[in-house]
């Protein structure tokens, strides 16, 4: 069984233009879980606390993910292509060599509640084109093991017994895992990771205890990074809802500078000159990632 290696509390911060986030991965270059770079939860009834959004804004090398729980926002790119984001919906959007962006809330009030995850490419894809998908709620699976007991699949495979729930990502190079697990009160579950893939889980709503030799118990809004063999076993004493991420590690240099995450210092000084000289998307258009479809 999987066992806690380490606990990161996540802290508010601010970012875009002025939206409080709680920030869990990515705080610093030493709290990152290869190949994911950075976790943010954004979560607020107060207007103020959103409402300014990302407006445009240049990524480079890696892949962003926003899982919208709660409200809605519009995603714009530099060629004008727009994607509504509403409750239960993903955007999954592979930057590779450039993409220029905003991200905007499209309400005044109310809940606003949701996850963004960035995810590294290796160094081979870093430079391909840009693509994006916006998943609506209906294309991702939603399996009930037992009473009490949800897992949403947004990426890679969930297994039960002889069933499987195919997350409409599929055939990435880390092959990740994006699971959305609610639990009632009482419940556990079991389920396997490839061993050596690193893997965390972030409790958004109560807590949940990890099932090895010691109860250990992760707090919500902590994420806990687990050790890179066997397989997840977590019990809920009270209602929970967390995510389970789970990938390959890429194992090469990160250099990062804000939105851009490559290899090497030259290769962020060149993002950095294409971005100033308008070229950091020349020749791409971004185009539509193919989801897996389970029919
Ligand atoms: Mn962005």
């Amino acid at each position: 069984m999987r066992t806690l290696k380490q606990l990161i509390p996540a802290v508010t911060v601010s970012d875009g233009a002025g939206v409080k986030i709680k920030r869990s991965l990515g705080q610093t270059p030493q709290l990152r879980l290869d190949p994911f770079l950075m976790l943010d939860c954004f979560g607020s009834e107060q207007a103020n606390d959103y409402i300014a959004g990302f407006p445009a804004h240049p990524h480079r090398g890696f892949e962003t993910v926003t899982y919208m729980l709660d409200g809605h926002m519009l995603h714009e790119d530099h060629l004008g292509n727009k994607g509504h984001l509403k409750s239960g919906g993903v955007q999954w959007m592979t930057a590779g060599r450039g993409i220029i962006h905003s991200e905007m809330p499209q309400q005044e009030s109310g809940l606003m509640r949701g996850f963004q995850l960035w995810l590294n490419l290796p160094a081979a894809e870093k430079m391909k084109d840009a693509a994006y998908v916006d998943i609506t709620p209906e294309h991702i699976p939603v399996a009930h093991p037992a009473q009490g007991i949800s897992v949403k699949v947004i990426a890679g495979t969930y297994t039960y017994q002889q069933q499987r729930w195919a997350g409409p990502i599929q055939g990435l190079s880390t092959e990740p895992l994006y699971f959305d697990i609610h639990l009632v009160a009482g419940q556990n579950l079991t389920l396997p990771i490839p061993d050596g893939h690193n893997a965390l889980l972030y409790p958004y709503e109560g807590e949940v205890q990890l099932m090895s030799t010691q109860q250990q118990r992760i707090p919500s809004h902590h994420a806990a990074v687990l050790s890179l063999t066997g397989e997840l076993a977590i019990s809920a004493e009270q209602d929970v809802k967390l995510l389970l991420l789970a990938a390959k590690p890429i194992n090469e240099p990160i250099v990062q500078y804000g939105p851009f995450v490559m290899n090497s210092v030259d290769e962020i000084e060149q993002a950095i000159r294409d971005y100033q000289q308008g070229q950091l998307t020349s020749g791409t258009s971004p185009s539509t990632i193919k989801l897996h479809s389970a029919s």
